[in-house]
């Protein structure tokens, strides 16, 4: 996924333990209580009895996740929705406006 500036994001940056950008989960405030209640369901199945159900679980709970991640080169903002799937390049972009309020 590339940034305007030509920054790429690749998922392998994604599964460093210390990534070269911030990004932040994002969850639609309509969604919030069938998120909560999906991750729930994450917590009572990851006792590792049945991992099929716990990869479910989460795979649920993760549909209501979207994310936003931050340029280190131009600092404008990648807004990813939840239920954007992997491998989608749909995004919307914004820039940071200079100043302060
Ligand atoms: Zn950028």
């Amino acid at each position: 996924m590339l940034c305007k500036c030509g920054f790429c994001f690749t998922p392998e940056m994604l599964a460093k333990t210390k990534r070269e950008f911030d990004s932040f989960a994002v969850i639609n405030d309509k969604a919030y209580q069938r998120f909560l209640k999906r991750e729930l369901e994450v917590v009572a199945t990851g006792n590792g009895q049945d991992p099929d159900a716990h990869a479910h679980a989460v795979a649920r709970a993760s549909a209501h996740v979207g994310s936003i991640r931050v340029c280190p080169k131009c600092s404008r903002l990648l807004f990813l929705r939840p239920g954007t799937r992997a491998g989608e390049f749909y995004r919307e972009v914004y820039q940071k406006e200079e100043g302060t309020y």
